[in-house]
């Protein structure tokens, strides 16, 4: 693992969390991105060498409102950036680790991801990611 590349932060109305983290982090959104295949809107915020990845259900069949409406607003998942997502997928599950994506995924901001389960991860989502 390179480095947190973000933290995923799961909330309910995307307008009113991008104004309250501008004013928290004093910096602007720098990007807002769909990412269709998971019904999820994300907004971005660079914070030093890491980033926060705030996420909105697009529908209500998307994994986020299912999240939200069992864990409400919150941290979602911690982000680690690896040099190659394939050969450390292939470490982790050698190891145990539970991968909900075998095979990495095309993810907002440039990136290739897969998650591992919490059941395996003392209960924190975690994702990989490598820049495309
Ligand atoms: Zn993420």
């Amino acid at each position: 693992m390179i480095r947190i590349e973000h933290l995923g932060i799961a909330v309910s109305n995307m307008n009113e969390s991008i104004t309250l983290f501008e004013n928290l982090l004093n910096t602007k959104c720098y990007k807002t991105e769909g990412v269709e295949s998971e019904g999820v809107k994300t907004a971005f915020f660079q914070v030093g060498e890491s980033k926060i990845e705030l996420l909105e259900a697009t529908n209500p069949e998307s994994p986020i409102a299912k999240y939200l409406a069992k864990q409400g607003q919150g941290i979602h998942h911690i982000a680690f950036e690896v040099d190659n997502i394939e050969t450390e997928l292939e470490r982790l599950k050698s190891l145990e680790f539970v991968l909900i994506h075998e095979i990495p995924k095309r993810g907002a901001d440039n990136k290739r991801i897969a998650f591992l389960h919490p059941k395996s991860t003392n209960g924190v989502l975690i994702e990989l990611c490598q820049e495309m």
